[in-house]
């Protein structure tokens, strides 16, 4: 993989990737993994690797939709609404089948669910029959008065009405959501195959940072991006493995990158920037290819991406994001997230974007793509985007504020608060109007 140097000379943007760029060189690199059985409760969120055929009827045969009395239709063909008593000659329970069928002039009692019997074709509520007046009497319950001339058919589930044998109920691609887990369990399947969750190690660096927890010491920060990243990881599904601090020395590094060999993807964050990625890089050579990029967005412009040789004979990928919080999340927004995704057998990759009216400037300094952290609201149908405070690369707190990332242009120089600006919805948040 070419290395993407050549720093300071020359116009500056000739040096460094787009966003699309970057993106089309790291995702060649990602597909989809391998699939695993697993329990239909564990699948949730993963992505089916087989197509579902039905083998059953679902339902099984045609079934009561109300309580009430299983009749022949026949036997209001010709009523002119007049109320009509019939014998009733058996009782139906969900999970029986009728002892007999239904002879012409009789009722069968049947409860939700059941089977409709034999020779009956209508069920009538008990809300259109005597039945409580009956009761309240002590009248017993051997006849039934329907009170209301029922439609032929009415109230009864015919077999197979949702799915038949043989039908192609689930697609392979299909993300599993609650729906899907019961439709699967409802065709009696204890398992499935599903695309398996990618394992993703995470390396922070830095002789700078301490674990939360240690007792804080002066010039030290606290390792936050281990766990932005661990946190992220997990929400688009993917299993982080963290494996916490390499200090800046080949030692620690070699180290850390031994235990990464058999993971599907390795994260580290820092140590790619112009002051100090050396000791990194060199590091790297020694185990696999890795280029450092520029890439022309703000934050995260630094990033790292290479094969390290991994377990057996893999290839582990590798993404080097940029050490401040800011971008390292923006970088995993990018680039992390969608080779995640695309490993776990997603189609639909990007974010959801909406275009808001901007309530603050989003400035560019510099020509890059400016990502702003925006909180997006709607008021009558339309979209705001409130720029959440500071945009430094290390205020974590205005990430945390943010639910989306407003866009500007690479070569505008301003968005200017009053203009439409597109926003990638980081966050669906159901506490804010949206
Ligand atoms: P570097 O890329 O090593 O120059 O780091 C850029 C900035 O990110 C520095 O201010 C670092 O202290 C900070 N930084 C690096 N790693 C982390 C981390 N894991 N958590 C929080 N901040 C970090
Ligand atoms: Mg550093």
């Amino acid at each position: 993989m070419a290395s993407h140097g050549g720093h300071g000379h020359g116009h500056a943007h000739e040096d460094m990737l787009s966003v699309e760029e970057a993106y089309d060189r790291i995702m060649v690199y990602f597909n989809p993994l391998e699939a695993e059985e697993h329990e239909l409760t564990s699948a949730l969120g993963q992505v089916l690797a087989e197509n579902i055929h039905s083998p059953l009827n679902l339902p099984p045969l045609a079934n009561s939709a109300m309580d009430g009395y299983a009749v022949c239709f026949e036997d209001f063909a010709n009523s002119n609404g007049e109320h009509r008593t019939l014998d009733v000659i058996g009782h139906v329970p969900a999970g029986q089948v009728a002892s007999h069928p239904l002879r012409p002039g009789t009722a069968i009692r049947i409860m939700t669910g059941a089977p409709v019997p034999d020779g009956a074709d209508t069920i009538v509520p008990f809300e259109e029959t005597d039945e409580l007046e009956r009761k309240a009497k002590g009248l017993g319950e051997s006849q039934i008065t329907i009170q209301q001339t029922p439609h032929k058919g009415q109230h009864v589930r015919p077999a197979a009405e949702d799915v038949a044998a043989g039908d192609m109920v689930l697609q392979e691609g299909t993300p599993l959501r609650g729906a899907e887990v019961g439709v699967l369990a409802s065709l009696g399947l204890q398992s499935v195959k599903v695309i398996r969750r990618p394992v993703v190690s995470i390396i922070a660096t830095g002789d700078e940072l301490l674990t939360p927890g240690e007792p804080l010491e002066p010039a030290k920060i606290y390792d936050s991006n281990s766990f932005s990243l661990a946190a992220s990881v997990m929400q688009c599904g993917g299993i982080p493995r963290l494996l916490g601090i390499a200090r800046d020395t080949v030692e620690e590094v070699h180290a850390k990158l031994d235990e990464a060999e058999d993971s599907d993807l390795l994260l580290t964050s820092a140590g790619v920037s112009k002051g100090d990625y050396d000791l990194v890089k060199d590091v790297l050579a020694e185990r696999g290819e890795i280029g450092f990029w520029s890439v022309r967005m703000r934050p995260a412009k630094p990033l790292a991406f290479g094969l390290i040789r991994g377990a057996g004979n893999r290839n582990v990928p590798h993404m080097g994001l940029p050490g401040n919080p800011v971008s390292a999340m923006v970088a995993f927004e990018e680039f992390t997230r969608p080779a995640i995704l695309r490993m776990l057998g997603r189609r639909r990759l990007a974010r959801p974007t909406v275009q808001a009216v901007l309530e603050g400037p989003i400035r560019n300094f510099d020509g890059r793509r400016v990502y702003a952290r925006v909180q997006v609201r709607r008021e009558n149908g339309v979209y705001f985007a409130m720029p959440t405070g500071a945009q430094g690369s290390n205020i974590l707190t205005s990430m945390s504020k943010a639910n989306g990332l407003a866009l500007c242009p690479e070569d505008l120089p301003v968005k200017e608060a009053g203009e439409t600006v597109t926003v990638k919805m980081v966050d669906w948040n159901e506490e804010v109007d949206i």
